[in-house]
């Protein structure tokens, strides 16, 4: 079992502008973690700290902390948002959903939308999809020219590294399930009703795809891992697996960025409260 939360992230950390060929990556790598009821405590120890962590980048209101989710379709991102962030007070977190662009958003670049959405100091802010789409969906199906989708990968890099720059840091998590997997969890989609709202029959189109987007996602990964906005691929078809790899990822870096409270401009000594 990696020891420590730092040292799991680390494993699943992609290293910058190397090559990764998805198919050769098991999504049923149990990490040697030990057995499950292990790990779930495990994992309720990391939100518990991801709460605390959150209050004082909150208090101390300088810099944030931006989660990207991409996946397929079914691959976990909302099941992943619930078990990592359950902690955490809503006041100081954001969760955004992207869909397909509006008119409104079409009509301008598409950071736009985007940069709209990046959290502000003292928050996290988490992206379900994000500006990965306009390399993936898009470029999949394409929706713009191959000139216009591949000059973006450099605009992405260039985006990321100015919000680095300016205090807000970045985790980028691509979820990764296998084909088999995505079958079962459309079927119990259908099987449910409960559930038959998350499908719709364009997720079959995109699963026929499968191919064209892991060709997509492989060089979304290899063009945009960077040293200051890194990529971490965690294997996802066992969600307590991802749900712990993605709390200890998340936890790690806010311990990294270690928020202070800060020091109150008055001083307790002399204050008395008749
Ligand atoms: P869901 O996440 O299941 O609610 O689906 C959202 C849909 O919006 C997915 O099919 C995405 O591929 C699509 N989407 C998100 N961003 C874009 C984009 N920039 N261009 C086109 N489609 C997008
Ligand atoms: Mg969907």
């Amino acid at each position: 079992m990696p020891d420590s939360p730092s040292e799991l992230a680390e494993r699943l950390r992609l290293k910058p502008g190397k090559r990764v060929r998805l198919d050769e990556v098991d999504p049923d790598d149990t990490l040697d973690l030990p057995r499950k009821e292990q790990a779930l405590r495990a994992l309720e120890k990391n939100v518990q700290h991801i709460a605390a962590l959150q209050e004082r980048l909150f208090a101390e209101h300088r810099r944030a902390l931006l989660v990207v989710f991409q996946a397929l379709d079914a691959g976990g991102k909302d099941g992943t948002t619930r078990a990592v962030f359950s902690g955490v007070n809503p006041q100081g977190c954001r969760v955004t959903s992207f869909k397909a662009p509006t008119a409104e958003e079409l009509a301008h670049d598409f950071l736009w939308r985007i940069h709209r959405a990046v959290p502000g100091r003292g928050e996290i802010g988490i992206f379900n999809r994000s500006h990965y789409e306009d390399v993936l969906v898009v470029r999949v199906d394409g929706l713009v020219p191959k000139k216009v989708w591949s000059r973006r990968y450099e605009q992405i890099n260039r985006f990321e590294r100015q919000l680095v720059d300016t205090g807000t840091e970045i985790v980028k998590i691509f979820l990764h399930i296998s084909r088999d997997e995505q079958a079962e969890r459309l079927r119990d989609r259908i099987a449910t009703p409960e559930k038959r709202w998350k499908f719709s029959p364009d997720d079959l189109r995109k699963r026929a795809q499968w191919g064209d987007y892991m060709k997509a996602y492989e060089d979304a990964l290899r063009r945009c891992g960077t040293e200051q906005a890194p990529w971490y691929l965690v294997p996802a078809n066992r969600n307590w697996v991802r749900n712990l790899a993605v709390s200890a990822i998340v936890r790690s870096k806010l311990e990294e960025m270690d928020p202070q409270v800060p020091e109150p401009k008055w001083d307790p000594s002399v204050i008395v409260i008749e």
